[in-house]
């Protein structure tokens, strides 16, 4: 019994010791909430299990015009294709801040230049464009080139692959958030990779796309995810999201 309080004594003091001099390393343990099973894809770029599958090859079921009627787009050989005139088509659903995975091709016929070839883009929110282009020996304004936020930022590189190749965007994008009165209250942000290639870090986004001068703020909900018709017969495939 005496040597039982006596090892009790030490262990307090030394427990006490521990706690008084030493940093408890469990203090900055967090353990609740456990962070979500998420299968990936067996291939990347397979979709992960959580993803929400935005087009997967076969129908346009999950995409409107911008009119809200049925998508006018061509759909066949895995790949969903502009159709001149039919103009930009949409999301059903709309989102905010998402992960994005797409894949895109610019004609193999090589027609036109600069702005002119293989011209198309994805616009978040309906508002902000991600450019898709023929960037493979084909110069124009930096700040219009494939993977640039279309006159606002160049990308960090062009990571371009070839016309009739497929190309993948991957990335996260983080809608802008506003004030009561429409100010803003923070900027949007986009990360991307082009090809596995990083080409914007968390990019501060100006405000919203325009041809002609500078971009505006313009208060916004969630919104659908767009994809351009800018007269270019550019493809689509294996369009899916995972909303953050
Ligand atoms: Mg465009």
């Amino acid at each position: 019994m005496r040597s039982f309080l006596i090892v009790a004594l030490l262990f307090s003091i030394m427990s006490t010791g521990f706690s008084q001099n030493e940093p408890d390393p469990k203090a900055t343990e967090v353990w609740e909430p456990e962070p979500r099973l998420v299968t990936p894809g067996k291939n990347h770029p397979s979709p992960p299990s959580d993803a929400i599958i935005l087009f997967d090859g076969k129908n346009l079921d999950q995409w409107v015009g911008k009119d809200g009627k049925s998508a006018q787009w061509t759909v066949g050989e895995g790949a969903m294709t502009v159709a001149k005139g039919k103009g930009d088509v949409k999301t059903k659903q709309t989102f905010g801040d998402i992960q994005l995975h797409l894949e895109w091709r610019t004609p193999a016929k090589v027609e036109g230049e600069g702005q002119g070839r293989g011209n198309s883009g994805i616009f978040f929110c309906e508002k902000y464009e991600l450019q898709v282009l023929d960037s493979y020996n084909n110069r124009t304004y930096s700040n219009g080139q494939a993977g640039s936020i279309y006159k606002q930022s160049m990308p960090l590189v062009n990571a371009a692959k070839g016309p009739g190749e497929w190309q993948m965007y991957d990335v996260v994008f983080i809608m802008p958030r506003f004030n009561q009165d429409g100010s803003l209250k923070s900027p949007g942000h986009i990360t991307v990779f082009h090809n596995g290639v990083l080409i914007h870090h968390n990019t501060e986004i100006k405000g919203t796309t325009e041809y002609i001068g500078a971009p505006k703020t313009v208060a916004h909900d969630k919104g659908s995810l767009s994809l351009q018709d800018h007269g270019n017969p550019t493809s689509f495939r294996n369009i899916w999201v995972r909303e953050l």
